[in-house]
């Protein structure tokens, strides 16, 4: 069984060489996911040089571990709760620019002949008792509302209390789109680096964007990071979640091609889709989302999803196994624009899990901003908007939120844990000398102690036994037992006490 995701069995590999040197271009984009890839596109074919400083390898962040589902509508909070926070034409804003983001997204696949399987595939909501009745009916409404063309008597695979079907929506192969796209755009405009982390943005008459291989020089940067890295207030008005999946093979038929959602929570749905690779046709269920860092056992996560195919499909194996990060913003809409009225950063974030769609139209906005063109979606998700109205609820929740997990972690008293408490494979937060401690036991027995406290805001890494990795269950930062920035805002590794 595998524990990296699906899309990698048919993806062609990313080979773009580190910077190496200092360079100086108009535009730095940090992050070569969907929305940095899609925003080196756009500029460059409008003339703007520009370079793609990516960490890893491009695609491999969220975008390379998404459903690769496309479609105009969203998940979670729902286009209803959008509604009541601000009005009906802000949904009807959603629902168009979307639409606009998936035919940019099949546009691209034409012109460059891309074979990432992009279809046209209806979507459902629905459920299959009363546990999401009330979502699934709000929803639907919302949807035609927002001027959504909805199919209520739609022929669904299996049975359906309520639900309604939107058709003519996509699927496709995430990470192969944005590393064909990557390639297809390479350029001497549109230099494109791999493995080139960036440590540092400094902004002054001009951006200086650090990495260890050079410096880069640019009038604007772009943080096509998912979430940006440093610190900004839109961290302060989002909520970090992560997501489990589960791909298996079955005995006999499998579900129709389509995305298929499942309300199995009042306000929380299972996704489902088909995708075929070299194991032959999987059934991949995507769900069980919690807060970053603060699931005891995260183990359990899988096995309820796999519980779950299991009393609905005849399994015959389990293939893939993967977990992926989300950025809830507090209003439901995302932070697309610049990062306050005076920046030079521009930020991409709060896609929630609706982003390959939402950082397809974050580049599109983006863009136009850079290029001093008028975009009509500029306004609906501009990143230095306050709302306090709309998000005063998931605001203070989520902070309420961080504020009892700083606080609970770094006062209450702690045991004087012994090292040899710690087992093979274990992780486990530990005080020494008075200060946090992550310590974690590999398989040949060695230790590994990082500091537990998270650079970015100061937060206390949790233990993730699922990666085995130290996540902060405030924003979002994910660790390695060596202390290295996986994902999240935080720039620096953890300081390292024995590697
Ligand atoms: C389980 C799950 C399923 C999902 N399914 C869907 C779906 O079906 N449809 C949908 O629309 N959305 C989906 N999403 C959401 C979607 O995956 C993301 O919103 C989207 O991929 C974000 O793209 P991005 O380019 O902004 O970020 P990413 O793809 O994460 O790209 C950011 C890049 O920045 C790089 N980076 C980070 N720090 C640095 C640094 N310091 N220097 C240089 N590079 C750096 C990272 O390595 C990464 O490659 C899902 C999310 C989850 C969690």
């Amino acid at each position: 069984m595998s524990s990296i995701s699906i899309w990698k069995d048919k993806a062609e590999e990313s080979f773009f060489s580190p910077l190496r040197h200092d360079i100086t271009v108009d535009v730095a984009i940090v992050g070569g996911g969907i929305t940095g890839i899609t925003a080196a596109y756009i500029l460059s074919r409008a003339g703007k040089k520009v370079a793609v400083l990516e960490a890893r390898k491009i695609g491999e962040g969220a975008t390379g571990s998404s459903t690769g589902n496309l479609y105009c509508t969203i998940g979670s909070p729902g286009l209803h709760n959008v509604k009541s926070k601000f009005n009906h034409e802000k949904i009807k804003e959603v629902v168009e620019s979307r639409a606009a983001a998936v035919n940019f997204i099949e546009e691209r696949v034409k012109e460059f002949d891309i074979d990432c399987d992009f279809k046209r595939v209806p979507w459902s909501l629905f459920t299959e008792d009363e546990a999401g009745k009330s979502f699934v009916e709000k929803e639907k409404k919302a949807a035609q509302e927002a001027g959504l063309a909805i199919t209520e008597n739609f022929s669904y695979p299996w049975k359906v209390n309520e639900g309604f079907t939107v058709e003519n929506q996509a699927q496709f192969n995430p990470l192969q789109y944005v590393v064909s796209l990557a390639k297809s755009i390479k350029s001497a405009n549109c230099s494109i680096y791999d493995l080139t982390k960036v440590t540092d943005v400094e902004e002054g008459d001009v951006c200086t964007v650090t990495t260890a291989g050079g410096k880069v020089t640019a009038s604007q940067v772009i943080m096509a990071t998912h979430s940006p890295k440093g610190i900004y207030a839109v961290h302060m008005n989002m909520g970090p979640y992560r997501e489990y999946a589960v791909g298996v093979t079955l005995n006999g038929t499998y579900p129709p091609a389509g995305t298929w959602w499942n309300m199995v929570k009042p306000t929380e749905h299972y996704s489902m889709r088909t995708y075929d690779t070299s194991k032959g046709r999987i059934l991949m269920v995507l769900g069980e989302m919690h807060k970053v860092g603060q699931k005891e056992n995260n183990h359990e996560c899988y096995e309820t999803l796999k519980k779950y195919l299991r009393e609905r499909f005849d399994v015959a194996s389990v293939e893939f196994t993967w977990s992926a990060q989300q950025f809830k913003p507090a209003d439901g809409i995302p932070y697309i624009g610049l990062s306050t009225g005076n920046s030079k950063t521009y930020i991409a974030t709060g896609f929630s899990a609706d982003g390959l769609t939402y950082g397809t139209l974050a580049s599109m906005i983006i863009s136009d901003e850079v290029l001093g063109k008028e975009n009509k979606w500029s306004d609906t998700y501009k990143a230095s908007r306050i709302t306090p109205i709309a998000s005063a609820k998931e605001f203070i929740k989520e902070n309420v939120n961080v504020a009892v997990e700083f606080i609970k972690d770094r006062f209450t008293k702690t045991e004087a844990d012994e090292f040899a408490d710690v087992t093979i494979g274990q992780g486990k937060v530990m005080e020494i000398d008075g200060k946090k401690h992550g310590v974690y036991r590999d398989e040949t027995g060695k230790l590994h102690v990082v500091s537990a406290v998270c650079t970015h805001m100061g937060c206390i890494n949790h233990w993730n036994e699922v990666e085995q990795s130290w996540d902060c269950p405030c924003h979002g930062s994910r660790f390695s037992i060596d202390g290295e920035v996986l994902e999240g805002p935080a720039y620096t590794a953890l300081n390292k006490v024995i590697v």
